[in-house]
């Protein structure tokens, strides 16, 4: 018998959003651990693609985020192409790094120099 059992204590984990238990809970990750953008520190860089295509990258996104509402605001902003690599980085077409870095810092991101 455990220490708890049948104790308030020994409640299974409920979702904090949804108020499911958490082997129940379909919340979207983004919805239970949206990490602040001031919490973040990304770097951004320019990278070489296959056949000369440069590419400028932001790296160290917190994971747990949905990054597609950044995503497009970066695409129209630089009005290029562009696609979440992983679950931390996006990249997009061609060198935009100023004018990403000064998107990036407008919405309270920290950027790691260099
Ligand atoms: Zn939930």
């Amino acid at each position: 018998m455990r220490l708890f059992e049948g104790t308030e204590f020994d409640r299974p984990p409920k979702c904090d959003e949804c108020g499911q238990l958490l082997e129940d809970c379909r919340c979207p990750p983004a919805a239970i651990a949206e990490v602040p953008a001031e919490r973040q520190t990304l770097r951004v860089g320019v990278e070489k693609r296959k056949k000369g295509k440069i590419v400028t990258v932001i790296r160290d996104l917190a994971d747990t985020n949905s990054h597609a509402d950044l995503l497009t605001t970066l695409k129209s902003s630089c009005g290029a192409g562009g696609t979440l690599q992983d679950s931390s980085t996006i990249e997009i077409q061609g060198e935009h790094v100023q004018r990403i870095r000064q998107l990036l810092k407008a919405r309270g991101f920290k950027l790691r120099n260099g």
